[in-house]
């Protein structure tokens, strides 16, 4: 096992950051750590560093208890969100850098750091100065850096998110692709679901300083542990549990539960079929790509649809028209507060 995480807490005075983790990172396997802002990602990545002690619990790094040991000691490359380049030194002489200061061979250090820039796609910008390239190529930078002496262990922690769109986009394939080279056990922190599926092979969603669920995308997509994971992980319609609209009409619902349904779950008739329920059109919302229905129930409650074009345009359905609808599949939660 490359990282084994066991037990681990950490608290800040009487605030609980991260609480009783315990995870598992395969040797050469990329996993991400998703949940939002403030739900102690950073702080377990930092005890993974060793650049924060944890208050109990475990970590083991390739097979050895490394608790307790340096972060000189850990042998792990990092990339954080705002890596600084050293700006009065060029690409090749900041990847060449650690190289340097382990007294590693002038000409070993030159052909390392050629490899290096054909592994991140900067062949060709050796020479520049940090000031003369885009955010993005400064992050691709920064992981050459980070890669240079070889580490065990790679520890990103959201080194896209400083980035527009467009680019994070580009660098989360440069990341997987550069993984499937590598293949250098990494764990890689962020708060974008998108990217975390994209690119991890395991997805460990974290909430409160807690793990609510780890697991594959498509494991936590449709098999979501609990109403959190659910509502994190892509859309998700939330309806009390007397508004009719169930996949299964024998399933029976208390009165403390809600239904959660993905609004790509959501099939529309236009007129009444097996377990529907009646529905009016309130907006229709063309994105092109697909299309967004918004739907009142007779409860009042709104539910919000997306079809495909193939869909929407057989339906042929518009904005007050009477409808039927029910779900492909639902889960049910005990109500819940999100927060
Ligand atoms: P994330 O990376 O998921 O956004 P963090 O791990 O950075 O979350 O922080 C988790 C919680 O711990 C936050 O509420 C943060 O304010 C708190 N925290 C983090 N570091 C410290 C610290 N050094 N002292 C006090 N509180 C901290
Ligand atoms: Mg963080």
């Amino acid at each position: 096992m490359g990282i084994v995480v066991e037990n681990i807490t950490k608290q800040y005075g009487s605030f609980r950051a991260v609480d009783n983790v315990s995870l598992e990172v395969k040797t050469g396997s990329l996993v991400a750590l998703l949940g939002p802002s403030g739900s102690g990602k950073s702080t377990l990545l930092r005890m993974i560093a060793g650049l924060e002690t944890p208050d109990s619990g475990e970590i083991w790094l390739i097979g050895e208890n490394a608790t307790y040991k340096s972060v000189q000691d850990r042998h792990i490359g990092f990339v954080f969100q705002h890596y600084a380049l050293f700006k009065h030194l060029t690409v090749r002489q900041n990847i060449a850098f650690p190289l340097e200061i382990r007294k590693v061979p002038k000409a070993k250090i030159q052909g390392r750091v050629e490899e290096l820039l054909e592994l991140v796609q900067l062949r060709g910008l050796g020479d520049r100065y940090p000031s003369q390239l885009s955010g993005g190529q400064r992050q691709r930078v920064a992981l050459a850096r980070s890669l240079a002496v070889q580490p065990s262990i790679l520890l990103l922690d959201e080194p896209f998110g400083a980035l527009d769109a467009k680019v994070r986009k580009e660098l989360r394939a440069g990341l997987r692709k550069l993984h499937e080279d590598v293949h250098v056990t990494t764990v890689l922190v962020t708060h974008d679901q998108e990217e975390a599926m994209e690119v991890a092979d395991q997805i460990v969603v974290m909430n409160h300083g807690r793990v609510e669920q780890i697991g594959s995308s498509a494991e936590i997509y449709d098999q979501p542990a609990s109403p959190f994971v659910m509502s994190f992980i892509g859309p998700v319609n939330v309806l009390p549990s007397n508004t009719g609209i169930l996949p299964d009409s024998d399933l029976t619902l208390r009165t403390n539960e809600q239904v959660f349904l993905r609004p790509h779950d959501i099939l529309i008739h236009t007129s009444p079929a097996e377990d529907t329920a009646p529905a009016k059109v309130y907006r229709i919302i063309n994105l092109g790509w697909e299309i967004r229905v918004e739907l009142v129930l007779k409860s009042g409650e709104t539910v919000t649809a997306f079809l495909s074009r193939e869909q929407f345009s057989k339906l042929n359905i518009r904005e007050e028209q009477r409808v039927y609808i029910k779900s492909k599949q639902a889960k049910v939660f005990p109500t819940y507060a999100m927060s």
